[in-house]
């Protein structure tokens, strides 16, 4: 099963927490033991795991990002978007979470983002799971 979201940006870069639609979707599979891939299929977006305690981290990371790969005048690629591009392949497309007993496995203060790097935008990202429950 494939399940598509969809995902409206309001920054030009910013971390969107989908923790709790990713949790719905999971439930929506049916899917008790395995693991979901969640995809980003965007070339100026990502998807990762970090902390959603404290959204300074947020900030402190889109911060440290931008200070690693600032824009710069011999980047070539015409679009002017050369840095989202970079995080997007630095941060990448995809994460795999643990299910057991139909939850995820996360840490207590783990959540999933959706990245975005050149918005606003409207995004997507799918998420699909493999079963490692016996076959009865
Ligand atoms: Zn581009």
């Amino acid at each position: 099963m494939l399940i598509e979201l969809s995902v409206k940006t309001d920054e030009r870069e910013e971390f969107i927490d989908i923790t709790a639609r990713v949790r719905e979707a999971v439930h929506q599979m049916g899917l008790t033991e395995g693991v979901i891939t969640v995809y980003v299929p965007h070339t100026t977006a990502a998807v990762t795991i970090n902390e959603n305690a404290d959204p300074d981290v947020v900030h402190d990371v889109l911060y440290a990002l931008d200070k690693a790969f600032p824009n710069d005048h011999r980047f070539r690629h015409t679009e002017g978007n050369s840095t989202a591009h970079i995080k997007s392949s630095v941060i990448g497309t995809s994460v795999q979470v643990i299910v057991h007993q139909g939850r995820l496995v996360l840490g207590t203060w783990q959540g999933i983002y959706f990245c975005e790097f050149d918005g606003p935008r409207h995004r997507s990202l799918f998420i699909t799971g493999l079963s490692s429950a016996p076959v009865a």
